[in-house]
């Protein structure tokens, strides 16, 4: 006899979407998560952006669950009355040269099925009056979403299912078992805790926990780098009312504008790259943010920045999200999450169903 058929550990939002999909698919569940609440590492630290889907590549992860995630996402908030604001995003280009980066958007958005409005500088004036840029693009499903809510109604799901979530459960290692595996905490490493699977979605430490599930092979696991994304606000009326992104950069979005569902303006997120997870928002950053923000919304010179938050991005080497699947002897499935970066988000519901189909088809093993 197990306690429980699968655990999930890592209570983030994506943690909590496989495990919301796993009982309602009648599986009895726990969620072991290190912090005393859920969602407090990058679930609770990012633009809060529903994506459309326009950057990735066709073939990759990352447009299959972020493009179908979208519209799971705006249909489940609305069933449950989380807050969000379908506002819809501009990509704005500053100069002429950049048009021809813009025409590649287009034309990768349209191989992964999305249609991009492309605006005159006329066009750009009419829909936001301080915008400077040469052309844009409108993606009108692009949105943003109250990410708390919206975890917290995967813990009522997963709960009214039998499902039990626990805080301040910080996962130790695990040892395989003949018919089972057991896994220990580290506030308690005497009380083994029995599980038939386990699902390792523990963000930035999935490559660390990885390698304390006894049967995964070292060689499976990916080197993770970490790249910070800082975020300032903006003091005062906001000048948008949409999403305002310049053309994405080497490591992410680029400095874009958004803002959050109380009404303040968010800069951000920039890229550094560090060695340690730290969340303190890194120092002396402000002119660089002022250099890019300056290039389409020149104003925001004469305004107020603030020092706000920041998340880290795990960055997989192939750049998409990665899930690795071990069956054990035993008829125990492992299956480990990496580099769920953006838009992990915005997929976190499709995520949670690949991976219940995993167990359902089992094939991927
Ligand atoms: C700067 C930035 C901006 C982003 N913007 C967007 C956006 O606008 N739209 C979008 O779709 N996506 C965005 N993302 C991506 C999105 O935030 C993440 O993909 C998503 O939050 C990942 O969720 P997760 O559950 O995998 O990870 P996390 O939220 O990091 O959760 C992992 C959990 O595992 C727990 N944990 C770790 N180790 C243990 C252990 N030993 N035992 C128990 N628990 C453990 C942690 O405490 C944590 O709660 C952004 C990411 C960043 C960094």
């Amino acid at each position: 006899m197990v306690d429980f058929e699968v655990t999930v550990i890592g209570g983030g939002v994506v943690g909590l979407s496989i495990a919301r999909e796993l009982t309602l698919s009648g599986k009895k569940v726990l969620v072991v998560e290190k912090n005393s609440s859920f969602g407090q590492e990058n679930s609770s630290r990012n633009s809060g952006v529903i994506h459309a889907g326009i950057y990735y590549p066709h073939y990759s992860f990352k447009n299959k669950f972020c493009a179908a995630g979208n519209v799971s996402l705006y249909s489940y908030a609305k069933e449950r009355g989380i807050e969000f604001s379908n506002c819809g995003k501009i990509i704005v280009a500053t100069s002429k040269k950049e048009e021809k980066k813009l025409n590649q958007i287009i034309l990768n958005a349209e191989r992964n099925g999305l249609i991009l409005e492309k605006l005159s500088q006329r066009h750009l004036k009419e829909l936001e009056p301080e915008l400077v840029g040469e052309i844009g693009l409108l993606s009108r499903t692009t949105g943003i979403i109250d990410i708390h809510d919206l975890m917290l109604n995967f813990v009522t799901d997963i709960e009214n299912n039998g499902g039990v979530v626990s805080f301040n459960s910080e996962f130790s290692h695990s040892v395989n078992k003949t018919n089972h595996i057991s896994f220990f905490l580290k506030k308690d490493k005497n009380k083994e805790v029995k599980t038939k699977s386990i699902i390792n979605s523990t963000g930035l430490y999935s490559h660390l926990i990885a390698k304390k599930i006894d049967g995964i092979n070292v060689d499976d696991i990916p080197v993770i780098r970490y790249v910070k994304g800082n975020y300032l606000s903006l003091s005062g009326k906001s000048p948008f009312k949409k999403l305002i992104y310049p053309l994405p950069e080497k490591n992410g979005l680029g400095i874009h504008s958004t803002i959050n569902l109380d009404g303040v303006t968010i800069f951000g997120p920039d890229t550094v790259e560090v060695e340690e997870i730290d969340f303190n928002v890194t120092k002396n950053i402000k002119k660089k943010f002022l250099n890019s923000i300056s290039k389409y919304w020149p104003e925001v010179k004469n305004r107020n920045l603030n020092y706000n938050y920041c998340g880290i991005r795990p960055k997989h080497t192939n750049n998409d999200f990665s899930f690795v699947t071990k069956k054990l002897d035993n008829d125990s499935f492992i299956i480990n999450l990496f580099g769920i970066e953006s838009p992990g988000l915005t997929s976190s519901i499709q995520i949670g169903k690949y991976v219940l189909n995993i167990f359902k088809t089992k094939n991927s093993i």
